[in-house]
């Protein structure tokens, strides 16, 4: 796919990865570490393969809600963002992300980028001061029309909204409507699964009002000061999404220019709105190319109920990690959604899952490869000598494995991107049983070809290890030490089959990569 290369200015392929800003008031879980997983995987994706790549994440600072958190907890606000800002980074260092930048709201650099872009699109006459009335929930941060609310409640907090009216600055986001629809309609694939491009051009269709851009710091001052009246603080938006452009932006303009166009956010569907109608239209206001893509996925439950404090079923990435390894949980996670829709986490199909594809699938492939190089020859790689057919075949299976794991992933198909590269170990375990290395081997006349068998196997681990390495990392690092390999041969393209291992070349005794979860040692 043509679009998806980001060729940009000296013809280097790029691309500019990003999860949204994670709101300091609410703890990682399994939603928030499911887009950054994706994230992760899709830059690691590309990063292999020799892609420019940036990979930026996160969190969201500024706002009512966080100043009255710090309140409660007695703290100056940033005080209380410094610590759970931390703490929301710590989590996702210990899970082994590979982010280029942890972005806060809070960053000198953010700050500056916010109020350039403010007082451009100021001095562009797309900001105006008016007057503003209406209900207005506290736990939203935002006004409600009457018909968006509930019997008068608010519907995310049933509480009852206040009518506030004060003067405020607002963004002619009106005037862009047109020029929204018209990118719609060129770019097809700029939202991504289309069934959220359709929610948007359905969005669309209704008349655009202005957007509220500010808050008078009497009411709340904990934000970005407006660059052009010092009585207001800049309110979510401009405050949040401008955050994409901060982070490129300090990389210089020769590389901001080059990467900015490759933009690939990665969101859940409850913040499509501002992403795919508010952010662009300030992208246009501001003079900047629109992104790449915008690509949604949907939501997690946990044993078929939505995730919920009161509920008690919050699924923890750190939890999982200590539990099952960040692999398996990353494994299961990609493996068991279609991207764009919603799916459900139960613990016991984790654990079916791990056994069956980890432990038993790809665990057993790698140690009885390992093993039999072992028992047969020391660990010591013999030389590829009477290929025949079932070894070409077996190849073949890898190559397949690899188009199309290529193809799926860069149309965002993680799952069956995996389905591909398991179909080619699934071949690769049948090879084994076919060609019965373990028979021949009583034969002394029959040890080269069972080292013929053991080298074609020993390639199908090197090509399994590369092709899954954005998705299980560790496992893949585990795998091509285990081979004796250093680390890049991981990167793509690898070598041909019967060229990674140098004459004399000795690989290690199995571990076990994935030890089998008895199903009863879990709730
Ligand atoms: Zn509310």
């Amino acid at each position: 796919m043509p679009s998806e290369t980001g060729a940009g200015l000296s013809g280097t392929q790029r691309i500019y990865v990003t999860t949204p800003l994670y709101y300091v008031n609410a703890e990682p879980h399994l939603g928030s570490a499911y887009t950054i997983l994706i994230c992760d995987t899709i830059a690691r994706f590309y990063r292999q393969r020799g892609y420019d790549t940036f990979f930026l994440t996160g969190t969201d600072e500024h706002g009512a809600k966080i100043s009255e958190a710090a309140a409660a907890a007695a703290e100056p606000p940033k005080a209380y963002a410094d610590r759970i800002s931390a703490a929301f980074r710590a989590t996702w260092e210990a899970c082994g992300l590979t982010y280029d930048r942890f972005i806060r709201t809070t960053d000198q650099d953010h700050v500056r980028t916010v109020q350039e872009i403010l007082q451009q699109v100021y001095d562009a006459g797309d900001i105006y001061f008016g007057s503003y009335g209406g209900l207005y929930c506290t736990g939203c941060e935002r006004f409600y029309t009457e018909k968006e609310l509930a019997d008068g409640l608010c519907p995310d907090h049933q509480s009852k909204p206040t009518w506030i009216e004060e003067e405020n600055y607002f963004f002619r986001m009106a005037k862009y409507q047109d020029r929204l629809r018209a990118a719609l309609d060129e770019r097809p694939d700029l939202i991504r699964p289309e069934r959220y491009r359709n929610e948007v051009r359905a969005m669309l269709r209704e008349p655009l009002e202005d957007l509220c851009i500010s808050r008078p710091k009497a009411r709340l001052s904990w934000g970005i000061e407006l660059p052009f009246d010092d009585r207001f603080v800049t309110y979510v938006w401009f405050d949040a999404l401008i955050n994409y452009v901060t982070a490129v932006k300090e990389l210089g303009p020769e590389r901001f220019g080059a990467l900015w166009p490759t933009a690939n956010h990665f969101i859940a569907k409850d913040i499509l709105k501002p992403h795919a109608i508010y952010w662009p239209t300030m992208l246009m206001a501001a003079g900047l190319p629109l992104y790449q893509h915008l690509n949604v996925h949907g939501y997690w439950t946990v044993n078929g109920d939505k995730m919920s404090k009161s509920l008690g079923n919050i699924v923890r990435p750190l939890d999982m990690q200590a539990r099952y390894g960040m692999d398996a949980f990353r494994y299961v996670l990609l493996r068991e959604s279609v991207f764009g829709l919603d799916a459900d986490f139960r613990e016991g199909a984790l654990v079916t899952r791990i056994n069956a594809d980890l432990a038993n699938n790809l665990g057993n492939l790698v140690s009885r490869t390992l093993s039999m190089q072992q028992r047969y020859f020391g660990g010591r790689v013999q030389p590829r000598i009477d290929v025949r057919p079932e070894d070409n075949a077996l190849e073949r299976a890898y190559d397949d494995a690899a188009r199309q794991c290529d193809e799926q992933v860069r149309a965002l198909m993680l799952s069956r991107a995996l389905e591909a590269i398991w179909r080619a170990t699934d071949h690769a375990n049948k090879y084994i049983v076919e060609t019965a290395p373990f028979t021949l081997a009583k034969d002394p006349a029959m040890l080269p070809r069972v080292g013929t068998i053991l080298h074609i196997l020993l390639d199908s681990l090197r090509v399994t290890a590369q092709l899954a390495a954005p998705f299980i990392p560790e496992t893949s690092a585990r795998i091509v030490t285990l081979l004796n390999l250093p680390p890049e041969a991981l990167a793509l393209p690898g070598p041909a089959w019967g060229e990674a291992f140098p004459a004399g070349h000795t690989v290690r005794a199995p571990v076990a990569l994935f030890p089998r979860i008895e199903p009863h040692a879990t709730t």
